[in-house]
């Protein structure tokens, strides 16, 4: 069955990559190189020791302050390394010790990512979104993979095109079509079709809450995505359900 510490390094490795992910949201947005220079504190610009860098660890340890200057460091960066590793066991519990578990887990690590960026500053960099497509489509249905991911992608243009039609105005932005993209080539039909209904749903009370400006969409796409992408059977069943009685 599952081995405990399988389940730890796996772990481990999700909350690495979480680290890393926290340095594509913080950078990507600004236009910075994501390699160079190292991790430096945001506002001292003091450059971290590397004890000062263990995901989550560093963080309690340095009682959420920084070393040099005392500033708080924002309690984001532990949870999206906790979250990662999350996702990481979540993911192996679901798919097992395939060959393609880690290309999956990056899809959904850099959805993370996409969804924080998002719900910051209201943009989905290209660069993020392209390799995550890119990445969906590796696994051993990579011909359907595609065909899905064409299809969504192309469908959510189409309904984009009605929708700033009959709307008279802008609807949706550009990075969610590339979102739909990933999301068909992870789920497939008719899986897509319930993930893009559930994000909907999702959306329905911060969209009400915030009235007089633009909500982001990708949030509600990945967090959909993963839930559906997890509970596959119980919402085919579901859907069953709801349709055949
Ligand atoms: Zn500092």
């Amino acid at each position: 069955m599952f081995n405990i510490y399988l389940i730890a390094i796996i772990f481990i490795f999700g909350i690495v990559i979480g680290s890393f992910l926290n340095v594509l949201i913080y950078r990507i947005p600004k236009g910075e190189n994501i390699a160079y220079p190292p991790s430096r504190c945001q506002t001292c610009q003091t450059p971290l020791r590397w004890w000062h860098n263990i995901p989550i660890i560093s963080w309690i340890i340095l009682g959420g302050k920084c070393y040099f200057c005392k500033d708080q460091i924002s309690i984001q960066y532990p949870i999206i390394e906790f979250l990662s590793g999350l996702i990481a066991v979540i993911l192996y519990f679901k798919l097992g010790l395939v060959w393609y578990l880690p290309i999956v887990f990056l899809v959904f690590a850099l959805l993370l990512a996409l969804l924080v960026i998002d719900f910051k500053y209201f943009a989905v960099p290209d660069s993020l979104n392209l390799l995550a497509l890119t990445l969906s489509v590796i696994n051993p249905h990579f011909i359907d993979s595609i065909s899905y991911a064409l299809m969504s992608a192309g469908g959510l243009a189409l309904l984009r095109y009605y929708l700033s039609y009959l709307l008279k105005k802008e609807a949706m932005g550009e990075g969610d079509i590339i979102v739909a993209g990933t999301m068909g080539a992870l789920l497939g039909f008719p899986l897509f079709f319930y993930a893009l209904f559930l994000s909907a749903i999702l959306a329905i009370v911060p969209s009400l809450m915030v009235k007089d400006r633009m909500v982001p969409f990708v949030p509600f796409l990945s967090i959909a995505t993963f839930i559906v992408y997890i509970f596959d059977n119980q919402f085919i069943r579901l859907a069953n359900w709801i349709i055949y009685g």
